[in-house]
Formats: C-alpha cells, structure tokens, sequence
C-alpha cells in the first residue's frame, strides 16, 4: 500500500480538503444523530384562506447538533439523500408526525392533518410504502389525514415505479401534493396523469403577488389551472396581510407563511394550538 504522508494533501487545493472534510465531518455526525435523538420535528399551520382556521400541519426537520448548533434542512438533506440516511431519517420523520397529529386529535378532539416531505431517494427506497403503512398503523392516525408533499423534480423521472407507487399511496386514501410546484421546469400533463389532491405554490411566486403584475397573474392562472383539475391550491411564503386579500381574492383554498406562524417546535404548537383553536 501506498503511503500518503501529510505532503500528499499538498495537491488538493486547501478549500477542497476543507469542504470534503467539512463534509465526513457532517456524515458522521449524521450517522449518530437519529440514535442520540438529536433530529425535531418542527410543525408550521396551513390555514383555510377565508376563514383564517386551520387545516392541516407540516412537519419540518431540524437537526440540534451539539457541535453545529441547529442545522437547517437545506444543509443537510442533500447529503443525507446523497448517503441513503434520508430513508432511516425520514422514517423516523413520518412515524413522529403520524403520532404528533394523533396527539392533537386526542387534545383537541379535531382531526388535524399532518403533511410530510419526502425526498426522491426516499420514496423510491423499496420499503417506503410499507414505512408509511406503518407510520400509519402504529400511530392509529387515518390515512386520509396524512398528506405526502412531492416535489416535482421526483416526478421528472417519469418511470413506471414512481406511477405505481403513488397509485398505490393513493389507493390506501394517502394524500399527496406537488411541493414548489412552478420551480421544476416540468411539463404539466403529470398533473392529469398522476393522483394528486393538492397544489403547493412556491413562495417565490407567492413573495411578490403584491408588486409584480406578472407574479400575480401567474399566481391567479396557477389557481385556475389547478380547480379546473380538481386540486386544491396552498400558497406558500404568505408573510403579509395584503398577499392575504390577494389569495382570498383569487380563491386560493390554503395558506401557509410567516404571517400566520413561524414553523414552531411541538411544545409551542401545541400552545399557538390552544390559542387559534377554531379548526
Ligand atoms: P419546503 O417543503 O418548501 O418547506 C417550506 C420552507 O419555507 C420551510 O423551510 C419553512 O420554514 C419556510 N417558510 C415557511 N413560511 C415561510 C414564509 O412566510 N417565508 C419564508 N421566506 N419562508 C417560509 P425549512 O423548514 O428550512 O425547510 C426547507 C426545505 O427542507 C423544505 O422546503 C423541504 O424541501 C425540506 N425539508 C424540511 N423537512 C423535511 C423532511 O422532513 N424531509 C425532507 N425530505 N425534506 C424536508
Ligand atoms: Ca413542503
Ligand atoms: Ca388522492
Ligand atoms: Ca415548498
């Protein structure tokens, strides 16, 4: 075998061993974190439109590592996705947001829905039906209350796999939604040819309704396309009241954004809960 002394890393460029190492670094840690309990879900409302009630719930991921303070999703789930941890991780993420709606149905009497991300990787891991059936199971929540979001660039592949397993999803009264929908440069037509209940506009479509005449006619022709299909519509990234009168203008079914709440780890839900409990 050859030996590398401490010359060798001579050849690399000093910013590359450093993001690569950055990199083993943050892989590692991964590996432990789901075993040291270091993942959270954190829960942000998506509320009718007109009526300002809420509807439904998405769980979004947080990693508190001790070494790197909290990470955000866009930092590490490109690797976990990279590394094949996204299917442990999001296990993990489906059978905690199955139990926590379970246990707002218990403290409220409500049914409240749960909306899960999941990655390509992810879903196209051969047990992911089976997690969710699990998830399901295990935590007693009804399928019907359990909404999948799917970004577009999953459903670019087009294979016959994906096809089916959304089927299947859809079969056992899962819901499932097009997550970012605008940002993935796909053709529409899956919209007819694939079983989804829901729509999630992008917020960077949703950000500037208000100020760019353009946004705001694709925005309205969006919601319009997305009714005449039979889908539901949730803007995302809704952050003021006059985006608010916009969207019930143009019938806009949900919406999700800071000027309803911040995403909120499950102690302060469980509070905001108890405040706006018209649901
Ligand atoms: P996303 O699914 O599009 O989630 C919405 C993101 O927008 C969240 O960022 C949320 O905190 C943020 N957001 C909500 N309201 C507003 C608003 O009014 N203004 C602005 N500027 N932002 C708002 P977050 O939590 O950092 O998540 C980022 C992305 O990471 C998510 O985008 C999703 O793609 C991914 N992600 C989060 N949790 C999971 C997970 O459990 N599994 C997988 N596979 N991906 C996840
Ligand atoms: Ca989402
Ligand atoms: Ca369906
Ligand atoms: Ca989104």
């Amino acid at each position: 075998a050859k030996h590398k002394g401490k010359s060798s890393y001579a050849h690399f460029a000093p910013e590359m061993t450093e993001v690569s190492h950055e990199r083993l670094k943050m892989e590692s840690s991964m590996r432990r974190a789901l075993e040291l309990k270091e993942f959270e879900l954190y829960f942000q409302p998506i509320v009718n439109t007109n009526s300002g009630n809420l509807f439904a719930v998405e769980a979004l991921l947080r990693w508190n590592n001790p070494a790197m303070g909290m990470v955000m999703p866009d930092r590490f789930i490109p690797l976990a996705e990279e590394t094949g941890l996204i299917t442990p991780i999001g296990e993990w993420v489906l059978e905690e947001a199955c139990r926590a709606a379970m246990g707002w149905k218990q403290s409220t009497g409500k049914d409240i829905g749960i909306s899960v991300n999941v990655s390509p990787r992810q879903f196209r891991d051969p047990g992911f039906t089976e997690t969710v059936m699990h998830a399901l199971s295990a935590s007693g929540l009804a399928p019907e209350q359990l909404e999948l979001e799917i970004t577009e660039r999953l459903i670019l592949d087009n294979s016959i796999e994906t096809a089916e397993i959304l089927r299947q999803l859809d079969k056992a009264g899962i819901r499932l939604s097009v997550d970012d929908f605008g940002t993935g440069y796909s053709a529409l037509s899956y919209l007819k040819s694939y079983p989804f209940d829901t729509l999630k506009i992008d917020k960077s479509f949703v950000q500037d309704v208000i100020k760019e005449p353009e946004d705001a006619s694709l925005v309205r022709a969006i919601i319009n396309m997305a009714h005449s299909l039979g889908l539901r519509v949730i803007a995302e990234g809704v952050e003021e009241e006059a985006q608010t009168h916009f969207l019930k203008k143009e019938n806009c079914d949900f919406s999700q954004g800071y000027f309803y709440s911040r995403p909120l780890p499950a102690p302060d839900f469980d509070v905001w809960l108890t405040n706006n409990h018209r649901v």
